[in-house]
C-alpha cells in the first residue's frame, strides 16, 4: 500500500499476507457518491493472474487452517469482533464517503460485522454434528462437519462490510479459505474488515482480496477449478450466470439475489406505525437494499389517507451527505445508478402511474457534486407495470390498492422474486393468514421489510435465491459438508442390509 503526496493511499490486493498489485497496471478510482470530487482511494483493477495467485494461496493455506481446532478459529473471530467494535466509528465513516448512506446506517452496517463475528465464533463450540444408532450390533454411526475448501465470495456494494462478513466468517470458523471479491465501487469497507481479520492474528493466506470488475475478477473465480464453493449476492441477472458458470465444475453454489418486496396495509393497521415503517423500508438506504420496501399494497378504506400522508412526509425526509448526523437520506451510489433510477422514474410515469412526489434530482445546498435523487412514490400503480414488477434499487416505491387481504396477497405473490414481505395490521388471525400465503423467505408483521438479524437465516424463494440461507446456523450448512464415520468394534464383518439380526 502506498499514499500519494495528496494523501490518497494506493491499495494492491491483499493475497497471501502481501500487498499485491494487478499485473495489468491497471487501478480504479474510488469515489464519494455525495461529492464526487473527494478520491477515497485507488485500487487494483485486476485479472485472472491476481485471481490464479490468491487461489492458490488460499488452497495452500487450507491444508493448516481447516486442522486448526474449530474453538481456536473462533477465538479470531471474537478478536475481529472487538477490534472492529473499536475501530467502528472510523470504518463507519469510510463506509460513509465510500457509497454514500448515512452515518447512523454505517454504523449498523460494521455492528453487523461485529454481531455476525460474535455469533459465528459461539459456532466455534458447538457446530454440531449427528449420532444416530447403526443397524447392526456393535457398530457406531455419526456424521461430522468438514470445510468444503477454496471458498470464492463475490459481493455487491450496499453492505460493503456487513456482507463480506456474512460470507467470511462462517466460512472461517468452518475451516474454509477464502478469496473474494468486493463490488468494483466499494472495495475501501472490505480492506478495513480485511484489516481486522488481520491484526486478529488470521494466519496469511486464509483469507485473499481481490479488487476488480465482474469479468476480469469475479468470472474467473466462478471458473476456476480449485474453488469448491461461491457465495454471491447482486442482482437476479448476474446470479443466473454465476449459477450457470458454477454448475461446469459441480461448485456449490449460494445466490442471494433482487427482491420486489411487497408491505401490505391493512384498513385496520396503526397507520402511524406503518407510514413510519413505509418510510424507514422504503427510503433507509436510498432504497438501495435487496430487502427495500418497493410495493405497498394498501386496502381501499384507508388508501387515500396513506398515499397523502406517505407522500406529504416522504418529502420532509432530509437529504445530503450522509456525515451530517441531520441527514436521513444520502445519496444513490453512483451516477448510472442515479440515471438507472431516474430512467425507472420515466417509465412509471408513461405507464400511468400517478407521482405523488419527488422524482428528481435533488437540488438542495450541497447536492450539486452528488447522485441525490429525491424520494419519490408514485400512487394508483397497477400490479403489471414494469415499476411494480422490477427491481429499481433507489428511493421509488409504488403504492397498490387492494380490496382484502387475499386480494393483497394475490398482489404481493405476482411477480418472480420473493425476497422479504411485510403485513400491518391489528387482527392476529389475519397475520398468520398472510404469515402463511406470502411467498417470501422473510415476512414481518408490523415492521417493514428491512431489519434482518444476522442469527436468523436471511434469502429468499422463487428468483430471489436459489435455496440456500445466509446468516444463523443455515450458513453453516453451506460451508460444511458431512462426513459419514462408521465403526465397527464387533470384531466381524457384518453386511448392512444383508445380516440381520434377530
Ligand atoms: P450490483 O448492481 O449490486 O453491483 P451485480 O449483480 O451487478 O449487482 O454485481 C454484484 C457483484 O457481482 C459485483 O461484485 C460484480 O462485480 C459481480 N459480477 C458481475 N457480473 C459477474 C459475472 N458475470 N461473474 C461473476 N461476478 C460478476
Amino acid at each position: 500500500m502506498t499514499t500519494l503526496a495528496s494523501g490518497v493511499k494506493t491499495f494492491g490486493n491483499f493475497i497471501d499476507g502481501k500487498w499485491i498489485p494487478a499485473s495489468s497496471g491497471n487501478t480504479s478510482e474510488n469515489r464519494n457518491p455525495a461529492d464526487n470530487r473527494e478520491l477515497l482511494g485507488i485500487f487494483q483493477r485486476s485479472n485472472e493472474p491476481e485471481v490464479n495467485l490468491a487461489v492458490e494461496a488460499a488452497q495452500a493455506a487450507f491444508r493448516k487452517w481447516s486442522r486448526v481446532p474449530a474453538p481456536r478459529r473462533a477465538e479470531i473471530l471474537m478478536r475481529t469482533a472487538a477490534i472492529l467494535e473499536e475501530r467502528k466509528e472510523e470504518f463507519a465513516r469510510d463506509m460513509t464517503r465510500e457509497m454514500g448512506k448515512v452515518l447512523k446506517e454505517t454504523r449498523g452496517d460494521v455492528q453487523e460485522a461485529i454481531d455476525t463475528a460474535y455469533y459465528f465464533a459461539g459456532e466455534g463450540r458447538r457446530m454440531f454434528g449427528l449420532t444416530t444408532p447403526s443397524e447392526l450390533p456393535s457398530k457406531f454411526a455419526m456424521c461430522t462437519r468438514e470445510p468444503v475448501g477454496v471458498c470464492g465470495m463475490i459481493c455487491p456494494w450496499n453492505f460493503p462490510m456487513a456482507i463480506p462478513s456474512w460470507k467470511l466468517f462462517p466460512a472461517l470458523v468452518a475451516g474454509n479459505t477464502c478469496v473474494i471479491k468486493p463490488a468494483e465501487i466499494t472495495p475501501l469497507s472490505l480492506m478495513n474488515l480485511m484489516g481486522a481479520l488481520t491484526q486478529a492474528g488470521l494466519p496469511a493466506g486464509v483469507v485473499n482480496v481481490v479488487t476488480g470488475h465482474a469479468h476480469e475478477v469475479g468470472k474467473v473465480l466462478t471458473e476456476h477449478p480449485l474453488v469448491r464453493a461461491v457465495s454471491f449476492t447482486g442482482s437476479t441477472e448476474v446470479g443466473r450466470i454465476v449459477g450457470v458458470s458454477c454448475s461446469h465444475t459441480f461448485k456449490r453454489c449460494a445466490l442471494e439475489m433482487g427482491g420486489k418486496n411487497p408491505m401490505i396495509v391493512l384498513d385496520d393497521a396503526n397507520l402511524d406505525l406503518a407510514l413510519e415503517g413505509a418510510l424507514w423500508g422504503a427510503f433507509g438506504t436510498s432504497g438501495q437494499r435487496c430487502t427495500a420496501t418497493s410495493r405497498i399494497i394498501v386496502q381501499k378504506g384507508v388508501y387515500r389517507r396513506f398515499a397523502e400522508e406517505l407522500a406529504k412526509r416522504a418529502q420532509l425526509l432530509r437529504i445530503g451527505n450522509g456525515l451530517d448526523e441531520n441527514m436521513d437520506i444520502g445519496p444513490v451510489v453512483s451516477r448510472q445508478q442515479m440515471e438507472t433510477v431516474l430512467h425507472y422514474v420515466e417509465i412509471g410515469k408513461r405507464e400511468g402511474a400517478r407521482l405523488a412526489c419527488g422524482g428528481d434530482r435533488c437540488d438542495n445546498a450541497g447536492c450539486g457534486h452528488g447522485f441525490f435523487v429525491e424520494p419519490t412514490v408514485f400512487t394508483d400503480v397497477e400490479p403489471k407495470m414494469r415499476i411494480a414488477q422490477e427491481e429499481i434499487f433507489g428511493p421509488v416505491v409504488s403504492l397498490l390498492p387492494c380490496n382484502s387481504l387475499e386480494d393483497a396477497v394475490e398482489i404481493a405473490n405476482g411477480g418472480d422474486s420473493g425476497l422479504s414481505s411485510a403485513l400491518y395490521t391489528r387482527d392476529v388471525n389475519r397475520a398468520l393468514e398472510a404469515i402463511a400465503g406470502l411467498d417470501a423467505g422473510i415476512a414481518y408483521i408490523d415492521a417493514p421489510t428491512i431489519g434482518a438479524e444476522v442469527h436468523l437465516p436471511f434469502g429468499g424463494v422463487k428468483q430471489s435465491g436459489n435455496g440456500h440461507r445466509e446468516g444463523g446456523v443455515g450458513a453453516l450448512d453451506f460451508y460444511t459438508q458431512w462426513k459419514t464415520v462408521y465403526i465397527d468394534y464387533s470384531d466381524r464383518l457384518q453386511r448392512a442390509q444383508i445380516d440381520r439380526p434377530e
